[in-house]
C-alpha cells in the first residue's frame, strides 16, 4: 500500500463521534474531552504513517474503527481522571510524606462527610445564636489530652511555629541551641521561618553539646523567647548534650522569658509501650513548664493536616489576634478530621485500634506474619515467572519522626526470571493500581505493614498483568 491508501484509513472525527461505544461514552464524559481525545487518537495514527519509511512497515500498519475507538476511550478516561489518586504504600513507610502522611480513620466518613456537604456550625454559637469561632470545636478535647490552658490551631506546624514567633519574639530574639537548628522535608527550616517571622536567631553552643549556662550567657535586653525544638529527623550520636524542656523552665522564670516548644510530631500516648523509643509527649512537654508547645496534626497523631499551638492562655490570645491567623486559617474538612481523630484519643485503645497511623506503628509481628502468609498465598496461585518468598524486613515511621526508628516487619520479595526487577516496579507503579514498594538487593519488596487487607485482590491482579 502507498502513503495515499494508509491516509485514506485514518476515519474522521465525525465517523469516530457516531460510533455506538462513543455516542454511550457522551452520555459520561464532557463533549470537549471526548473530541480532544479521538482527535489525538487520528494524530498519533497520521503521525505513524507519515514516519513509515519502506513498503515493509508499510505493510505491518493496521487501523481499524475498533481500535481508534478503544484508544478514544482510554484517552478520554486518563484525560479525566483525577491528578490525585490512591495508591498501593508497599513501601513499610508509615509516614510518607510524599504518599500523604496520615491516613485518616475511614470510621470517621460519614462525620467528614456530613461537614462537607452540609452547613454546619463552622462559625455560629448555636446556644446564643450569634456568630461564633470555628476554633472552639478543637478547644476542648485538645485541652483534655494535653493539659494545656488554651488551644489555637493553623494550617500545619511550619504555619505554627512562624505564628508563635511572629507573635512572641518579633523585633527581638529568640534564643536556639545549634544543634537544633533542623530543616524539615527540605523547605522548612527553623532559621528561615525565623527570619520570616521578624525574629533574630540567636544561636548558641556547639553542634553537639549546648549546656544552660550556653543560653544564660546569650540573654540579653531583647531577649523574647527561649525556644526548644525537637530533632524528629536526625539525632546526633556520641558526645552530646541539650538542655531538656525543665532546665529551660527554670532559667525563663529566672529571666522573666517565656519558653516554647517545637515538637514536630505530636505524640499523645506514650509509644514505648508497644516496642517503640520514648518519644515526649504534648503533655509531658506541658506538664515540664513549656509556656507554648507546637506539633503537626498528621505526623504521629495521625489526623488531617493542622498545626496545633497549645500553652498558656496569654500567649494564645495574643496569637488568635495576630494578622497572620486569619491566612494561615484551618477549614472546616480539617476541623471536623482533627475533632473525630482527637476523640478516639479519649480512650487509648480505641485511638491505636482505629487510627491507620497508630495502627500501623503498633503492628505486632504475629499480625504482620499473618499479613505477609495471606499475601504470599495470592500471589502463589499466580504461578509467577519468578521467585517468591516471605521475608524479613524494616519499616519506618517516617514524616521526619522518630528518624532512628525501624521496626521489624513482613515482606513479600519477589526476583523475576526473565524480566529486569526496575522494569517490574516500573510496570506496578504504573499500574492502575500504582503500587510503590522497594527495590532492594534485585528483589521486589511489599512491605506488609502499609498495605490494607483489601488491596491484596488489586496486588494480585496487577503482578498478573506485569507478568503477561
Ligand atoms: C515536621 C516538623 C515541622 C513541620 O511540620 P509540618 O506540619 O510539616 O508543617 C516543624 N518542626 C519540626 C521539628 C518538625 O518535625
Amino acid at each position: 500500500m502507498n502513503k495515499r491508501e494508509l491516509f485514506a484509513m485514518l476515519p474522521s472525527v465525525d465517523e469516530v463521534l457516531g460510533q455506538e461505544k462513543i455516542e454511550k461514552l457522551l452520555n459520561d464524559y464532557p463533549r470537549s474531552l471526548v473530541l480532544e481525545g479521538i482527535r489525538e487518537v487520528i494524530d498519533v495514527n497520521r503521525k505513524k504513517i507519515v514516519d513509515i519509511k519502506d513498503e515493509k512497515e508499510a505493510e505491518r500498519f493496521s487501523l481499524t474503527m475498533e481500535m481508534v475507538v478503544n484508544d478514544s476511550i482510554e484517552s478520554v478516561k486518563r484525560k479525566y481522571a483525577l491528578s490525585l489518586k490512591k495508591v498501593i504504600n508497599g513501601t513499610g513507610t508509615v509516614l510518607h510524606t510524599n504518599l500523604g502522611r496520615s491516613l485518616i480513620s475511614e470510621k470517621i466518613k460519614d462525620e467528614l462527610w456530613t461537614a462537607a456537604s452540609r452547613y454546619s456550625n463552622l462559625e455560629y454559637d448555636i446556644e446564643k445564636g450569634e456568630r461564633g469561632s470555628r476554633y472552639v470545636h478543637l478547644t476542648e478535647t485538645i485541652k483534655r489530652l494535653t493539659g494545656a490552658e488554651d488551644v489555637l490551631v493553623v494550617n500545619n506546624n511550619a504555619a505554627a511555629v512562624m505564628l508563635v514567633l511572629s507573635t512572641m519574639a518579633k523585633g527581638g530574639e529568640a534564643i536556639v541551641s545549634r544543634g537544633e537548628l533542623v530543616e524539615v522535608g527540605g523547605s522548612f527550616r527553623i532559621p528561615s521561618i525565623m527570619a520570616l517571622s521578624g525574629a533574630d536567631l540567636v544561636e548558641i553552643g556547639a553542634t553537639n553539646k549546648t549546656h544552660l549556662k550556653d543560653y544564660e550567657n546569650a540573654i540579653t535586653e531583647n531577649t523574647k523567647v527561649l525556644m526548644k525544638v525537637h530533632t524528629s529527623n536526625y539525632r546526633i550520636l556520641g558526645f552530646t548534650e541539650s538542655i531538656g524542656v525543665s532546665e529551660l523552665v527554670e532559667l525563663g522564670k529566672k529571666h522573666d522569658l517565656p519558653v516554647i516548644e517545637d515538637l514536630g510530631s505530636g505524640v499523645f500516648i506514650d509509644l514505648s509501650k508497644y516496642g517503640l523509643d520514648y518519644e515526649p509527649t504534648v503533655l509531658d512537654s506541658i506538664n515540664r513548664g513549656a509556656d507554648i508547645v507546637t506539633f503537626s496534626g498528621d505526623k504521629m497523631l495521625g489526623g488531617a493536616q493542622a498545626g496545633i499551638i497549645v500553652g498558656k492562655k496569654k500567649y494564645i490570645s495574643q496569637m488568635k489576634k495576630n494578622q497572620l491567623t486569619r491566612a494561615l486559617r484551618v477549614d472546616k474538612l480539617t476541623i471536623c478530621a482533627l475533632e473525630a481523630t482527637l476523640r478516639m484519643y479519649l480512650d487509648e485503645n480505641t485511638a491505636v485500634e482505629n487510627i491507620p497511623t497508630l495502627k500501623m506503628i503498633t503492628m505486632q509481628m504475629d499480625e504482620l506474619e499473618k499479613k505477609a502468609e495471606k499475601l504470599y498465598e495470592e500471589i502463589k496461585e499466580l504461578n509467577l515467572d519468578a521467585d517468591v518468598h516471605i521475608e524479613d524486613c524494616m519499616s519506618q515511621v517516617g514524616g521526619g519522626s522518630m528518624p532512628l526508628e525501624t521496626m521489624k516487619s513482613k515482606a513479600i520479595a519477589i526476583t523475576p526470571n526473565h524480566m529486569n526487577v526496575a522494569a517490574l516496579e516500573r510496570k506496578l507503579r504504573l499500574s492502575d493500581a500504582h503500587i510503590i514498594a522497594r527495590i532492594y538487593d534485585n528483589k521486589y519488596v511489599l512491605d506488609v505493614r502499609t498495605i490494607f487487607e483489601d488491596e491484596f485482590a488489586e496486588i494480585k491482579r496487577e503482578l498478573e498483568k506485569a507478568f503477561l
